[in-house]
């Protein structure tokens, strides 16, 4: 595996790589490489001549400066990773080369982006959308990987590859968990051994909801879960949402729909974690 850091480098290797028809499988992360990342690459891999992976701990999205700051930084073990799972190329820039010039540009997402993620973190998908739109033009992939762990992120890439015409193929892989439910997350190497126990109860939330879907109203199964939360000590209950699967918005009716997703964000201690389930009506 060769690590490139030059956007020109990675440019130059592209360039040749297309010409010779090879088709390009992209994985974009932040690092500190975990189960739920390496699923992506190894799919990437089977799917694709060639696979590249970034790594880039993008400034432009975190909306707090000490969550940027403290995000882990891993790069030599992720090297080592990436090197099991069939990776060609990692690009591993630094911030500078990404951004040359303080980015002014703003992106929209509408409605999507007023809710859950996009309404708590002001600005976190503008900083996503332009980071993915820069590594998109700069990589050319035929197929981008991305995980159901960030569904709102997926949606937002979605709509974006639509809107910008980007000529690729999204493909989204489902949550990696631990054996205990915690879905796998960089920033679970930020908390404490009392604080990684208390935060399995999220998961323990999500299946809760899941299972009351069915035969309780959706204002019940919130407070149910607000309540249940509530009683975890150094957890803080940011959101908690059921929405659309596809749409993202708000249901009042799980009757009416086909497939819901259950989101939910929190503070346990000092890091903020995000999950999801998606659940098919029919089939509970
Ligand atoms: P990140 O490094 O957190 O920006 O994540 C890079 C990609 O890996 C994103 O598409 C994430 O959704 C995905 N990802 C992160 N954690 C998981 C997980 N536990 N399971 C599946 N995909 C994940």
């Amino acid at each position: 595996m060769e690590v490139i850091e030059r956007v020109s480098a990675l440019r130059a290797i592209v360039t040749a790589l297309r010409c010779s028809g090879k088709r390009i499988g992209f994985v974009p992360t932040m690092g500190a490489l975990h189960e739920g990342h390496l699923q992506l690459l190894r799919a990437s891999a089977r799917e694709n001549d060639i696979t590249i992976c970034s790594v880039f701990v993008n400034p432009t999205q975190f909306n707090n400066a000490s969550d940027y700051k403290l995000y882990p930084r891993t790069l030599e073990q992720d090297i080592s990773l990436l090197q099991t799972v069939g990776c060609d190329y990692l690009f591993a820039p630094s911030a500078e080369e990404v951004y040359p010039q303080q980015s002014v540009l703003q992106f929209s997402f509408g409605a999507l982006e007023a809710v859950m993620e996009g309404e708590h973190r002001p600005g976190h998908f503008n900083g996503v959308a332009i980071v993915v739109s820069k590594l998109f033009h700069i990589v050319q992939p035929h197929k981008a990987y991305f995980g159901q762990k960030d569904l709102q992120q997926v949606a937002i890439v979605r709509q974006l590859v639509q809107t910008l015409s980007f000529d690729l193929e999204l493909v989204c892989y489902h949550t990696v968990r631990e054996a205990d439910g915690l879905a796998m997350s960089s920033r679970n190497k930020r908390l404490t051994a009392t604080q990684r126990q208390h935060a399995t109860q999220l998961y323990k939330a999500l299946q809760m909801a899941a299972a009351d879907l069915k035969h309780k109203a959706i204002p019940d199964i919130k407070a149910e879960v607000a309540a249940y939360l509530g009683q975890v000590d150094e957890l803080q209950l940011e959101y908690f949402e059921i929405v659309d699967a596809y749409t993202l918005q708000p249901v009042t009716d799980v009757q009416a729909q086909e497939e819901v997703a259950i989101c939910i964000a929190a503070f346990v201690g000092e890091v903020r974690l995000i999950d999801n389930m998606i659940v098919n009506l029919n089939e509970i």
